[in-house]
């Protein structure tokens, strides 16, 4: 089958690999359909992953569709169109028992290795899932797989900050950073803040960010100059005190760093 993998420091192939098999009775096979790039693949991109195996097959968020499952799945089945987990968790560890999943003593991120034990991911044809009970969730036949993609990791990144701040009715929340996970906490921020603006380095990020239906005037996007207010968590005071002048109460810091892993 066809892979994506890096050949070296900035240097993609798509390569001819063997199809993966079924190895535990807990794992799925899915054929992919979908598939998306994260910022987090930059970082074994641009050689920023010590020790990442160069066979590593990239990406974490896909849809496909099941095409085999072992003998120990019991909640999906073959045919069904899925999303991914981006991240892998057994339920049973004691940070699983506490709600922080992506904590897992025995996680793996599809697409990555070095930092993870290796797993590969799902920019191929097919890719293994294991923990498949767990790892993969049915897609409703309402929603688009372009949609659904999202699920895996930028949509529930960009929730998860907004929960984690403790966003509430008639907060004035400063989401630092335009990107993809960015832009989904500015959309589930709306709806509970007063209002929320959104602060990047990056013009064109500003300019193409809102989309029609989720724009609003509770919505504001502003540029800051990334010479004199860089976006770094070492250099958040001059952040702090221009987001207090706007009168925020609420401020989500999203950069590269600072995901739901
Ligand atoms: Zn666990």
């Amino acid at each position: 089958m066809k892979a994506i993998r890096l050949v070296a420091a900035q240097q993609i192939e798509v390569a001819d690999v063997d199809e993966p098999e079924i190895l535990l009775p807990t794992d799925a096979l899915v054929k992919v359909t979908h598939s998306a790039i994260c910022g987090a693949d930059l970082m074994p991109f641009h050689g920023y992953v010590p020790g990442f195996d160069l066979a590593t097959i990239l990406g974490h968020e896909f849809i496909g569709t099941v095409v085999e499952v072992g003998s120990g799945v019991t909640s999906i089945g073959v045919g069904q169109r899925v999303v991914n987990t981006s991240m892998t968790s057994d339920g049973h560890c004691v940070h699983c028992r506490a709600g922080r999943f992506t904590q897992c003593e025995s996680r793996s991120l599809f697409g990555f290795s070095s930092v993870y034990p290796r797993l590969d991911g799902g920019q191929a044809e097919y890719v293994r899932i294991p923990l498949a009970d767990r790892t993969l969730w049915q897609v409703p036949d309402e929603v688009a797989s372009e949609d659904a993609v999202f699920v895996a990791d930028i949509l529930p990144t960009g929730l998860a900050a907004v929960e984690r701040g403790g966003v509430r009715i008639d907060d004035l929340v400063v989401v630092m950073g335009c990107g993809p996970v960015g832009l989904m906490a500015i959309m589930c921020a709306v709806g509970t803040a007063r209002r929320v603006i959104g602060v990047d380095t990056v013009p064109a990020r500003l300019a193409t960010g809102p989309r029609p239906k989720w724009q609003t005037p509770a919505v504001e996007l502003a540029r800051m100059s990334s010479s004199r207010h860089p976006v770094r968590f070492r250099l958040l005071r001059p952040l702090y005190r221009w987001c207090a002048r706007r009168g925020s109460s609420r401020w989500l810091a999203l950069t590269s760093s600072q995901t739901s892993h």
